[in-house]
């Protein structure tokens, strides 16, 4: 099997196919501190690409409730516990961030099954409930909770939401296991699709995705997946200026503001270009504040999570890897140009391609407790961030303290 360069894992790996990789690749973060869980996102991507006959069980997006939600059931336990399994040695970094475990590539997989890929296939049941286990926390049992309250750093009784949609990998094992051929990788923005034309309804890319986000569709007998809203990215559905790209549907819904996406620059290697104006590049290389979903997998996901910061952190070391503390100590005491890229979620629907920040006044500051114990002093200044577009025009210019605005007395019970 060819070996290909993993830089979230810090080594080799071996993977079905040579490396490829686009000019420039979809990519997002996701801040979980701040999620609802209101589901629009959810909504916006159904009724835009998943409505009508055949579609109950097409979540492209969804947001489940950890430690126990997920959709499908288990998903990730399930595939965390086979890796185990197959590897007993243990799944471990070590303390410089390489992964010293083995991915779903390097498992020694059943050729009798034609398996190029460890993975499993989830019955009907596991697909029933899209939002099973909403809301239930682990932790202290009853109504009461614990008795000694909740307190940072890590909650005794905890849950938090986990955004999800195709995580347009660079190392898409759904493109690995499929027999047809017929799942690609686009060189202009490294979205990954299934070519609707030749795929047979196999489900070897159900099988292999470890994040279950290639979904099979009984009544065309076809899979199905995200698609990243390519004629958004590719500008042709801008209602602002034609080829100007615009945020995907669940991105520009989500109420939270939890979400910001943007396309990152490649080397040919499958490193990022060094590009520290670009959002996404700032916040995953820069600042190492967002951290990819169960790295240890292997595909090399380009969605990035800023994780919950009242969360065990070993089930974050778990599901984000090495890096945990640090990403949640940059989050909760950010340096000004992080708070500024963080007043720039879900702030304009251009997709924002270079930022730029202006300094402005103090306005205040405030006693934070980081992870360590540590008490600190964090100053807070209005300082605006301003947002470029693919033609680096200004997309939005925001500032960390939100205007007010009165209303004229004569409106106040107006709408
Ligand atoms: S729309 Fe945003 S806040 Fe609401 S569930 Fe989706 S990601 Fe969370
Ligand atoms: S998340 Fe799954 S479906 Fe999406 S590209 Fe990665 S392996 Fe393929
Ligand atoms: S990017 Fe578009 S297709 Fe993909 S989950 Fe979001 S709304 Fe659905």
């Amino acid at each position: 099997m060819p070996k290909v360069m993993n830089h979230q894992l810090g080594r080799e790996m071996d993977y079905p196919y040579e490396a490829a990789y686009p000019d420039r690749q979809f990519a997002f973060v996701f801040n979980i501190n701040r999620c609802i869980a209101c589901q629009t996102c959810t909504m916006a991507c159904k009724s835009t690409w998943t409505y009508g006959d055949g579609q109950e069980f097409m979540w492209w997006n969804n947001v489940e409730t950890k430690p126990y939600g997920g959709y499908p059931q288990h998903w990730d336990s399930k595939l965390l516990s086979m890796l185990e399994e197959k590897n007993p040695e243990g799944q471990t970094w070590d303390e410089k961030g390489t992964f010293e475990g083995k991915t779903i590539f390097e498992t020694g997989v059943d050729p009798d099954r034609d398996q190029r890929v460890l993975g499993y296939l989830p019955g009907d049941e596991e697909w029933q409930a899209p939002n099973v286990f909403e809301e239930v926390a682990r932790g202290a049992k009853g109504l009461a909770g614990p008795a000694n309250g909740v307190s940072l750093p890590e909650h005794g009784t905890w849950f938090f939401y986990l955004q999800r949609l195709c995580n347009h990998c660079s190392h898409p094992a759904c493109l690995a296991a499929c027999p047809r051929q017929a799942i690609y990788k686009r060189e202009e923005d490294g979205i990954v699709l299934i070519d609707q034309e030749r795929c047979r309804g196999y489900r070897k890319c159900v099988e292999a995705c470890p994040y279950k986000k290639s979904l099979y569709r009984p009544n065309t007998n076809t899979s199905e997946k995200c698609i990243a809203c390519y004629p958004r990215i590719e500008g042709k559905d801008s209602e602002i200026d034609a080829g100007i790209p615009i945020e995907t549907r669940c991105m520009s819904a989500c109420v939270g503001k939890i979400r910001l996406q943007s396309l990152v620059q490649m080397e040919r290697d499958g490193s990022w270009k060094n590009d520290p104006d670009n959002p996404i590049y700032y916040m995953v290389h820069e600042e190492r504040v967002a951290l990819p979903l169960y790295p240890q997998f292997g595909t090399s996901p380009n969605g990035f999570y800023i994780p919950p910061r009242w969360v065990p952190r070993s089930y974050l070391d778990q599901m984000f890897g090495p890096g945990v503390d640090e990403a949640i100590e940059r989050y909760v005491y950010p340096s000004r140009r992080l708070l500024a890229v963080l007043a720039l979620f879900r702030a304009s629907r251009q997709i924002i391609f270079r930022f730029e920040v202006e300094n402005g006044k103090k306005v205040g500051e405030s006693e934070v407790t980081l992870p360590s114990g540590e008490s600190k002093t964090l100053e807070i200044f209005n300082d605006k961030a301003i947002g470029y577009d693919a033609k680096g025009n200004v997309a939005v210019s925001i500032t960390i303290e939100e205007p007010v605005h009165v209303r004229p007395k004569e409106h106040y019970n107006s709408i």
